[in-house]
């Protein structure tokens, strides 16, 4: 067994026990595996080893890697994007990603939309929100979620799939616990309006290897773990 399909495994037990914890079913918590700035074998072992979705931040790099692991994998690989977009960048993100979670502002949409090819599926989209106001950080404020939820499931290449955030790093698991709950709530609050346009409004992205299970404990549909799955990031950023 290699050492990512052992890490794997160990990081599947977590999100299990969480949602024991949380009295959640196992099922209703995704995995994205991050593999940003590990190479396409990583890659290749951690799908061998059952992983599908898989994340990037930078742009280039996961076009690369998408075309350097193929299409061999059945059923196959999902492509995630969650890094910010530049919007030079959104017709690369648009032809090569399934997913895109860093979604913050309408302009950035509407590129994504126009450019999505029309012999692919609708772009999945999640809307990623500044839920703790840190005032330099990316994501729509909580505020303003809503109309831009609403914006964008009016695109017609993209499918609003729900809510991602990046909190910053809380002291604890309750003070943790509670900013993931804020997510909940404004997320819980959109899917319940039951609008038109929202009929696929079914994942909140929250949570990553250190953090998860207070991510779970407050609903959290996808974690996102890198450092668990692949380890530490020693590689230079691109
Ligand atoms: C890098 C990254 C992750 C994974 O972080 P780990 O701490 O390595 O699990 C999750 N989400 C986003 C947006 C990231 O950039």
């Amino acid at each position: 067994m290699t050492t990512i399909d052992n890490k794997l495994q160990q990081v599947r037990a977590r999100i299990a026990q969480a949602c024991a914890a949380a009295g959640r079913d196992p099922a209703s918590v995704a995995l994205l595996a991050v593999s940003k700035t590990f190479g396409a074998e990583a890659v290749v072992q951690a799908a061998a080893a059952g992983q599908r979705a898989f994340g990037e931040n930078y742009i280039q790099e996961g076009v690369d890697k998408i075309a350097a692991v193929g299409r061999a994998f059945v059923p196959a690989l999902q492509w995630h994007c969650i890094g910010p977009i530049q919007s030079n960048k959104t017709r690369l993100v648009a032809e090569h990603f399934d997913w895109v979670q860093t979604v913050d502002r309408l302009k950035t949409a509407v590129r994504l939309s126009a450019q999505r090819p029309d012999h692919l599926p609708p772009l999945q989209i999640c809307i990623q929100v500044n839920i703790d106001g840190g005032p330099t950080k990316s994501g729509v404020v909580p505020a303003d979620t809503l109309a831009l939820v609403r914006a964008v499931a009016r695109l017609p290449r993209l499918r609003v799939r729900g809510l991602m955030s990046i909190p910053d790093h809380a002291p604890d698991f309750e003070a943790q616990r509670a900013i993931y709950q804020s997510a909940k709530a404004l997320f819980d609050q959109i899917a319940a309006l039951g609008e038109p346009g929202l009929e696929d409004f079914d994942t909140l992205s929250m949570g990553m290897t250190a953090d998860l299970e207070a991510a779970i404990h407050a609903g959290s549909t996808l974690v996102r773990v890198g450092t668990g799955i692949f380890g530490d990031r020693t590689n230079p950023v691109p």
